[in-house]
């Protein structure tokens, strides 16, 4: 199989049909090898009845895999990767709104560029509300920042793999999928590929603000330990500051002869004992972040060719 095409689906009946028919025109003379897998993610609509309806002509090339409930994106894109069996996989909505062109120049690209395992689309001008983008761009910064990865900001999940990145993402046991973090922690070569996306033909975005925000204390609580630390950090400012009130209280008794006020006694004591705390519980935190980074058991480094030259002379 030259290409599995992974589409994840909830609640688009209208647009089934038009995404098969999109798929085989611009397919047509390029790519004659791929199976699509419809991921039904608990859809409440007629989504269902639509891909039985082109299953049964077309069920050479298609599988669809049929979710008990909603599940999420995430959840769908792993089922599909778990069913593909291309040598390229490509993931991409089941709206249009990421055109199958596309895909077609990605596998071209991986074809002739061997140095590259993993193409991914980025939206070229995003035409989101400007409140979104902004909130968007200080996500990346921010996950930039505090994980060990690198993710692109526009690159989104519009992206095609060759067969040993799925393998990898795979291999990824946890059950909290942030795929855009997974993607960049697997690493390998990326190459981002400018696209323009199109305006949804049918239904709505599933996406609202509150999801939005969900979805990024997700990708932070998945890849980051940071906040778990952050009260120890704070903590050790303001035992800091505990003490140099307590020097200057000290210095106002001594020396300048001043009796040290109930007041200033007070401050000093709490400043004291709220900083302590507050390490403390960054102390716990830490243990916490290691047990909860142990939890996941992401396998330790993830190998991409192993040139041995023991078996070179074998061969
Ligand atoms: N989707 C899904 N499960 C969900 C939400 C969305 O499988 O819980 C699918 C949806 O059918 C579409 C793709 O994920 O094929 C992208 O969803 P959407 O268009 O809502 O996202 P946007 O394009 O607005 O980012
Ligand atoms: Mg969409």
């Amino acid at each position: 199989m030259k290409l599995s095409l992974i589409v994840p689906c909830f609640n688009e009946e209208e647009n089934i049909k038009l995404f098969y028919d999109e798929v085989k025109k611009y397919f047509k003379h390029h790519i004659h090898q791929y199976e699509i897998i419809f991921i039904n993610d608990g859809s409440q609509d007629k989504t269902y009845n639509e891909l039985k309806r082109l299953y049964q002509k077309h069920s050479k090339e298609m599988t669809i895999i049929q979710f008990s409930r909603n599940f999420g994106k995430e959840a769908a894109i792993l089922a599909g990767l778990r069913k593909s069996s291309g040598e390229y996989v490509t993931i991409i909505d089941a709206d249009l709104q990421q055109s199958p062109r596309y895909v077609v120049e990605m596998v071209n690209f991986l074809e002739q560029h061997k140095e590259y395992d993993s193409v991914a689309a980025y939206q070229k001008s995003r035409e989101e509300r400007k409140i979104i983008i902004f909130f968007k761009n200080l996500f990346y910064k921010l996950m930039n920042k505090i994980t060990e990865i690198e993710i692109y900001q526009s690159a989104s999940d519009f992206r095609t793999f060759r067969r040993n990145v799925v393998e990898t993402i795979e291999q990824l046991p946890e059950r909290c999928r942030f795929s855009k973090g997974i993607f960049a922690w697997v690493g390998f070569n990326t190459y981002f590929m400018p696209y323009d996306v199109e305006q949804r033909v049918n239904g709505e975005s599933k996406w609202s603000l509150m999801k939005l925000w969900t979805y990024a204390l997700d990708g932070i609580a998945a890849f980051s330990t940071t906040p778990l630390i952050l009260s120890s950090i704070i903590g050790i400012i303001i035992t800091i500051l505990a003490f140099m009130f307590m020097i200057y209280v000290a210095i106002e008794t001594v020396v300048w002869k001043e009796k040290a006020t109930g007041y200033s006694i007070l401050i000093t004591v709490i400043l004291l004992l709220s900083g302590i705390q507050l390490f403390s519980i960054g102390i716990l935190g830490h243990y916490l972040a290691k047990n909860y980074t142990e939890s996941k058991q992401r396998p330790i480094y993830v190998v991409k060719e192993c040139v041995d030259r023991k078996k070179e002379y074998d061969e």
